[in-house]
């Protein structure tokens, strides 16, 4: 087991990808992994990806960690909000409110597009390395 973030990232790939990473431009699987970045070369459209393209998390400064713990506040397993304001996300996962706003945001809009990342996330059991929970 790596840090948390690299847990995260690789429970995303496990998900997404099923172990075998495909390129969300063109959907091509031969690819090259740039290992420290853990992000892929494609090899068929020569674009650069990871597993965040196009996922709730995609452009977001915001440790996957503190996004996971973010969905287990907010949703319950059955993907019903709890009742959890910006405030309270900021404080327990220690980010400002501007940035937890607009997370809830992105989690609300994957509530339509991405059910089955969520219910994902919801499942996994998460590393209690903050103590909140
Ligand atoms: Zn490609």
């Amino acid at each position: 087991m790596g840090t948390p973030a690299e847990d995260c990232i690789e429970f995303l790939e496990r998900i997404c990808w099923g172990g075998t990473p495909q390129c969300p431009y063109c959907q091509s699987t031969n690819s090259t992994a740039i290992r420290q970045e853990r992000r892929y070369h494609c090899n068929t459209c020569f674009n650069s990806y990871s597993v965040m393209v196009g996922t709730l998390f995609h452009g977001s400064k915001v440790p996957l960690a503190k996004w996971f713990r973010a969905i287990h506040l907010y949703l319950d397993k059955d993907l019903k909000i709890k009742s959890l304001s910006t405030r309270d996300l900021a404080s327990r996962i220690n980010v400002n409110k501007n940035t937890a706003a607009s997370m809830l945001k992105r989690i609300r809009s994957s509530l339509e597009s991405d059910k089955r990342l969520l219910k994902a996330i919801l499942s996994k059991r998460l590393e209690d390395s903050d103590g909140t929970e």
